[in-house]
């Protein structure tokens, strides 16, 4: 990329960016390059593909659930072209690193919602619990144990008993216990690793 070219995605970046300053914005623009690189050939300029994106938030943020990153990838690539581009990338980090409670909230919320219909179903819930339940030891009927978790989930969270939660429930519930957040799968890093992270990618002297 030329200079000016570069200068200006910077510019354009550092405005809509609500998280970060301009030679913080400059280093995720460095780290998105290296990671376009890393990608296959087809995506060179456009952006970096799911693989790529794995390894890095695995690498960086200790992210391991395979189910989870996935869902993590989707949230990301918001224009679904199946490959992360500078905004997506800038943006998806502004949420991860230093995002506020809303948008966590929303964030998570749609991490969750796996068919993107506004609503975190009971069958949604079990699988991902489920998902989350299979590092335990087996259980003799493990699927009874998941529906118990979905029934106690929906006892706390779903304030208007429709058996589904919408994201007034899901705001609702962890505006009373934070740790509700993650409820149904880790997808945010933790503060360790955010701190690690910060210190290693914006410790860099941009170009
Ligand atoms: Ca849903
Ligand atoms: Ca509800």
């Amino acid at each position: 990329m030329s200079r000016k070219r570069m200068k200006l995605l910077v510019d354009s970046l550092t405005r809509s960016s609500k998280h970060f300053n301009k030679s913080e914005v400059e280093c995720l623009v460095n780290l998105f390059d290296t990671l376009v690189a890393k990608a296959s050939s087809h995506f060179a300029g456009a952006g970096f593909d799911r693989t790529v994106f794995r390894d890095t938030l695995h690498s960086a943020f200790g992210l391991t659930d395979e189910v989870m990153l996935d869902r993590v990838f989707s949230t990301f690539d918001r224009s679904n072209t199946g490959s992360i581009t500078v905004v997506e990338w800038v943006e998806g980090l502004g949420v991860l690193l230093r995002g506020t409670l809303e948008e966590k909230m929303k964030y998570c919320f749609a991490i969750y919602d796996l068919n993107g219909d506004g609503y975190i179903s009971r069958e949604e819930m079990f699988q991902m619990l489920k998902n989350s339940l299979l590092i335990q030891p087996a259980d003799e009927e493990p699927d009874e144990g998941v529906k118990d978790l979905v029934e106690i989930a929906l006892k706390k969270m779903d304030y208007d008993h429709d058996g589904k939660l919408s994201f007034m429930d899901f705001e609702k519930a962890v505006r009373e216990e934070s740790l509700l957040l993650e409820a149904f799968g880790p997808c945010l890093p933790d503060i360790k690793s955010i701190i690690a992270f910060e210190q290693k990618v914006f410790r860099e002297t941009p170009k």
